[in-house]
């Protein structure tokens, strides 16, 4: 009896330590949280962690809110390093890529319940339209914000945009000169429709981010902060930073042990 409940001990901690990075040391750096759509995946999604239930996206603001997080916008950024405004004790941005219409219906509203701040990367050439990049057979067709959802949202004062290029295109395989068009173009027609300035971008896949040329061009382009996928935290400040700035990976399969770990350690995962 005795051996088996330190045998059932043994597995789980054994279990813990390969599955959670909880004994990592604590990380120094802004987080990046990166969602992408909030709402239940539909059947034959093949792409499932990339859907994070709107129960899910409560209970992690409620985290923030419970541990003394401020969420920040995109326009804070300059102000914060500057020294503008003061950074909060412990800042974090809220990131969704693509700029899904559930980040409208399903996500906006809590944000607006936890008063918190988010940001969205947006695909200029598919607003109003759907996902048109995705293979059907991986991931259905859904509808992407409409151009008076993306300007509701920004009057709100709680949303702030960045650029995902033109057409979610993979930077680090297109030429040179469509590199440089999806930049710029997406930047300036984004700026045009917001009404204001546009300094961050993120790389569709996170392709290109590492390709010295493509994030050359990207830092040409105009653009004051880029955004990869790869997983950590960035040391703050941001500008000028020496490569693109890490993010958090939320996905729909994480449990609320796996959030704490990535805001505290920049991972979760091995
Ligand atoms: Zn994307």
């Amino acid at each position: 009896m005795i051996a088996g409940l330190i045998g059932i001990g043994m597995g789980a901690a054994t279990g813990l330590s390969a599955r959670w990075n909880w004994w990592r040391p604590k990380a120094k750096g802004v987080p990046v949280l990166m969602y992408h759509k909030i709402g239940i995946p539909p059947k034959n999604s093949k792409l499932k962690k990339l859907w994070v239930s709107p129960e899910q996206f409560r209970r992690q603001l409620d985290y923030l809110r419970a541990h003394q997080y401020t969420p920040i916008l995109f326009s804070e950024i300059k102000k914060f390093e500057s020294g503008e405004k003061g950074l909060p004790l412990k800042p974090v941005l809220i990131t969704f890529d693509d700029g899904y219409a559930n980040n409208y219906e399903e996500a906006f509203p809590i944000l607006k319940d936890f008063g918190m701040k988010g940001n969205i990367f947006l695909v200029f050439e598919t607003i109003g339209k759907d996902n048109v990049w995705h293979e059907p057979e991986t991931e259905s067709r859904i509808p992407m914000l409409k151009k008076e959802q993306i300007l509701e949202m920004q009057a709100s004062g709680l949303m702030e945009f960045g650029s995902h290029t033109m057409r979610h295109r993979n930077l680090d395989r297109a030429p040179m000169a469509d590199v440089v068009w999806e930049l710029r173009e997406s930047k300036k027609r984004l700026e045009e429709f917001l009404g204001k300035p546009v300094g961050a971008f993120a790389y569709p896949y996170g392709a290109g981010a590492f390709n010295p040329k493509v994030r050359e061009a990207a830092l040409e382009a105009g653009y004051l902060y880029d955004f990869s996928v790869k997983q950590g935290l960035s040391p703050f400040p941001w500008e000028k930073a020496p490569s693109p700035i890490r993010r958090l990976f939320i996905r729909g399969d994480d449990f609320m042990l796996d959030f704490h770990l990535n805001l505290t350690r920049g991972r979760a995962r091995l």
